[in-house]
């Protein structure tokens, strides 16, 4: 079933999927490339390629928008306004995106659509911040001769690029903010997983975005992705995916000193105290992993379990493990989808094969389920190695490698002997050890007794390698702002 919301093949046949200065489009070249579901490996619908001039027009049409304050100079409750009715038709419509996104993600339809109305909530949680972005007065000596304070100013042209494991979500995590903050946007989603972004698109400038201050363009990474990187009139670079391509952005960014977010990869250890409650740790741990197939910067990939708590709850996690249901995400009762590709699947499985060779021991799982489509079973490796691979490396698979420790300083100093640094979690009934450890692990957001929520409201980024910046909060909508320091002399 193709998205009724996405646009429909343009009068040359070729997909419209670049929506530049109002308009859809095809790729100037006509060149388009096939989004495939990753259940079936059937064809979904077929996806523009911009190339490099396509990009400088989305570029152009974006920063004309900026330059003519085309957005900024509504009043600020019209853009409250318009971003709280973003809000309310990705609602309206959410199924049907659910449904979409389930075609080309792969992820359960129950938990698609929790992510397409959390993509709602966060335009309404960032529309809450139009007009409430404020500067500061400051002193400046002698005091009474000058008048001096701060405005916060839109960064000015936003490239967002956007990942293909929770994409309608990410994309929204990402306008949002940029547009509370004024800038202007180009949006690229991954290619794996363009055509429902085309429809986020839609209903922004159904709600009445302003021309020209949202385009999208949609094409390969290396090409598409990398022009924008690589533009000098883009101000800001804001970046969800893998550590190796945010390194190659680090370098891009570098012609033109643009401002970088960068939220990248991550290997989360979750650490297991004797008394934890494993009522609480069970399901924390397997969700922490194996929740969308794994592929989640975020999972809790790391288990280190106290000696006395290891056998029962490696025992627990890989039975529960072993009876997720694995399959098509539009199929009733589905819990565990595909991985994105067939690339993936193969990264996967080399990667499950390499923890067998450094001495793993195979609880659950381990291989690919079926010959259709990208299915791996949800695997738990146990006694592995502190220095094997599949402890080392991000898998972004439903892959736990589990260890057990005697000593929590041991524990501590493995959770953070990893150049990743983006989560982790504790679970204990101790108050001391709880905030003990999620003091001592250098990572940007940590869980006690939990596996995995986030929120708008709390900042969202990486220690180390796991990136540049937050999203989330007010630094959300700040790493779209400027500070410009005013400084008035009075006499
Ligand atoms: P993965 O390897 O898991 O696909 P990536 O980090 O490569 O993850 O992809 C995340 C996003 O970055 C996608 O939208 C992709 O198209 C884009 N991308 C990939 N390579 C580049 C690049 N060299 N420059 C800019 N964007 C890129």
């Amino acid at each position: 079933m193709q998205n009724t919301i996405v646009p429909a093949a343009g009068a040359s046949g070729a997909p419209s999927t670049l929506f530049i200065d109002g308009d859809w489009r095809a790729a100037g070249s006509g060149e388009t490339f096939a989004s495939i579901d990753p259940a079936t490996g059937e064809h979904v619908g077929d996806v523009s390629a911009a190339d490099a001039a396509d990009v400088t027009a989305a570029v152009r049409s974006a920063r004309a928008a900026f330059d003519e304050r085309r957005w900024t100079r509504l009043p600020y409750p019209r853009r409250a306004e318009i971003m709280f009715d973003i809000a309310d038709r990705i609602d309206a419509a959410a199924e049907e995106l659910a449904v979409a996104e389930v075609r080309e993600n792969g992820m359960p339809l129950a938990g698609a659509l929790r992510t397409i109305q959390n993509g709602a909530q966060a335009f309404r949680y960032y529309g809450g911040w139009v007009g409430k972005i404020r500067g500061e007065t400051g002193e400046v000596a002698p005091g009474e001769a000058y008048h001096a304070f701060t405005v916060k100013e839109p960064v000015g042209v936003a490239a967002l690029i956007v990942p293909w494991n929770g994409p309608f979500m990410l994309a929204c995590h990402k306008l949002a903010p940029a547009l509370a903050a004024g800038c202007a946007i180009v949006l690229k989603p991954a290619e794996d997983t363009s055509l429902n972004t085309a429809a986020l698109v839609r209903i922004a400038v159904e709600a009445g975005v302003p021309r020209g201050v949202v385009n999208m363009v949609t094409g390969l990474g290396t090409v598409t992705g990398q022009a924008l990187a690589d533009h000098p009139d883009v101000d800001k670079i804001s970046f969800t995916g893998s550590t190796a391509t945010g390194r190659t952005l680090v370098r891009a960014a570098a012609g033109n000193f643009k401002r970088l977010s960068l939220e990248l990869g991550g290997k989360s250890p979750v650490i297991v105290m004797d008394d934890a409650d494993l009522e609480l740790a069970v399901p924390g741990v397997l969700t922490g992993i194996m929740s969308n197939s794994g592929q989640a910067c975020i999972a809790g990939s790391r288990l280190y379990a106290q000696r006395g708590i290891y056998d029962r709850l490696v025992d627990a996690v890989s039975e529960a493990a072993s009876k997720l249901v694995v399959g098509n995400g539009m199929a009733e009762g589905t819990q565990m989808g595909p991985v994105i590709s067939r690339r993936q699947l193969d990264r996967v499985l080399g990667y499950i094969d390499s923890g067998v060779a450094e001495g793993a021991r195979v609880t659950t799982g381990g291989s690919r389920v079926g010959d259709t489509g990208f299915f791996v079973e949800p695997t738990v490796l146990a006694d592995v190695p502190a220095g094997a691979k599949v402890v080392r490396e991000e898998i972004f698979g439903p892959v736990l490698s589990a260890m057990p420790f005697d000593d929590l300083d041991w524990a501590i100093a493995q959770a953070n002997d990893s150049p990743y640094g983006l989560g982790g979690s504790v679970y204990t009934r101790s108050l001391a050890t709880a905030h003990t450890v999620a003091r001592a692990v250098r990572a940007g957001t940590f869980w006690i007794n939990t596996g995995r929520p986030q929120d708008f409201t709390m900042p969202f980024g990486g220690y180390k390698e796991s990136g540049w910046g937050r999203e989330g909060g007010l630094q959300g909508v700040e790493a779209y702002l400027e500070t410009k320091s005013v400084i008035a002399r009075l006499y």
